[in-house]
């Protein structure tokens, strides 16, 4: 049956109007590691965050021996090592090829995928979608126009809690109601309904003819202004079958909760934060002595160990792992600043955690610089580091607002930043 979709119904546009780019997209891989301050630096995409102890081993191992033994989780569920040697390439790809980590080296830079961190674990969505994530995985894999995708494209997986859905994928499939599913391109309103077992290939098949839309000129969704529900209808025209739907409610949820979590039938998983993700090689060893079989790496810069029992919980406190959800590291985050980064202006991790206070509020975001890598989507709380001080500002319904400009006590600024109501904001 042929879908219908809340766009029009045509064919894309072969001339569809793109930012015109002067320099390939630079974004750091697993093969081609990035120069920075502290040495090279291997991005290594890890789908869904989901590694299996066997894989978390070895990527410590390669921290250890490689690097400067810590690993940084990103805002994707990705993990980085920093402070490779130089030519430790070949022996950092052998050892993630070994376990399963380089399935695809041409592929290797573009799977991006976010999933529900707590999907099947926690009795909430409508689907677990870790089908959905192994069947993407390899369909992106074993897609040769895919591999043209940049390292920025981002897919989520939503078991339909929301969690994924808001961090601004280009693809989203979303578990619906009653075991259908929607697809979401980009940040737009061109959203069809598709079959559950079909939904992977229906992601797939949008990237693909974004590629062929662009010509790959561009590397995200949002540069195709107003295009989107074009390219959504030529995708659903592809399918073999979807069914028609209006555009659902796309509530948002936060992050997972920090702790202990129990599913319906009283298994518990423990959920802990790592604070501004990054992990000691003692956490480190200490979460993968503690999976049964896996570890769930979420873009909240925290971990999801499933059916782990509670008395695992002490040791991981022990390390500096955050169990608790009151902690005051909850909703903090951070580029990685000096001295890892050469355009930083400030040591942002170190003026994070000195000022620290418990803000039930907005999420707060240290940056070095206007780049900002790492931000988080949605309203948060914006803190810069400048020429001479630090700007806090809050991005509140995607405007800058509040901007305190060198403030006599950051500690101070950022807290009333956090919590100040802004819904009355102009
Ligand atoms: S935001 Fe700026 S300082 Fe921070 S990591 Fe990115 S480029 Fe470096």
């Amino acid at each position: 049956m042929l879908a219908a979709v809340s766009t029009p119904s045509c064919s894309p546009s072969p001339q569809a109007t793109v930012v015109s780019r002067d320099r390939d997209d630079a974004c750091p891989g697993a093969l081609r590691l990035h120069a920075a301050d502290d040495g090279a630096l291997a991005r290594i995409r890890i789908p869904g965050g989901v590694l299996r102890a066997d894989q978390a081993e070895v990527l410590g191992r390669a921290a250890r021996d490689l690097g400067d033994g810590e690993l940084h989780l990103t805002s994707r569920g990705n993990v980085q090592l920093r402070g490779l040697e130089p030519g430790c390439g070949a022996d950092l790809a052998d050892r993630l090829e070994s376990v399963g980590l380089l399935p695809s080296w041409r592929h290797e830079r573009v799977r991006n995928i976010v999933a529900s961190p707590l999907s099947g674990l926690d009795g909430q969505g409508f689907a677990d979608v870790r089908p959905w994530l192994r069947a993407l995985d390899e369909l992106l894999c074993a897609s040769e126009a895919a591999a043209r995708l940049s390292g920025r494209f981002l897919f989520a997986l939503d078991d339909g809690r929301g969690d994924v859905a808001g961090l601004g994928a280009d693809v989203t499939l979303r578990a619906a109601p009653g075991g259908g599913a929607w697809l979401r391109v980009g940040a737009s309103d061109a959203v069809a309904a598709v079959r559950f077992e079909e939904a992977p290939r229906a992601a797939v098949l949008v990237a693909e003819v974004f590629l062929e839309t662009t010509d790959g000129r561009a590397w995200r969704m949002s540069e195709l202004a107003g295009q989107t529900g074009v390219l959504l209808s030529e995708t659903v025209r592809r399918l073999p079958a979807a069914e028609p739907t209006a555009r659902p409610a796309w509530r948002v949820t936060a992050e997972p909760p920090y702790g202990p979590v129990t599913a319906p039938d009283g298994t518990t998983s423990l959920s802990v934060l790592a604070p501004l993700g990054r992990l000691t090689a003692a956490q480190w060893s200490e979460l993968t002595a503690s999976a049964v079989h896996e570890l769930r790496l979420t873009p909240w810069r925290g971990v999801i160990l499933p059916t782990v029992p509670v008395s695992r919980l002490p040791h991981l406190t022990a390390v500096g792992l955050i169990t608790d959800p009151t902690s005051p590291w909850v909703g903090v985050g951070a580029c990685i600043g000096r001295p890892g980064c050469a355009k930083s202006h400030a040591d942002v991790r170190t003026d994070a955690a000195a000022s620290l206070t418990r803000a039930d509020g907005l999420p707060v975001y240290w940056s070095g610089c206007e780049r900002r890598c790492g931000r988080p989507r949605g309203d948060h709380v914006d803190v810069v580091a400048k020429d001479g001080g630090y700007q806090v500002s809050v991005i509140h319904d995607g405007f800058t607002r509040n901007t305190n400009h060198n403030p006599s006590s950051l500690a101070a600024a950022v807290t009333a930043a956090r919590t100040h109501d802004h819904s009355h904001d102009q």
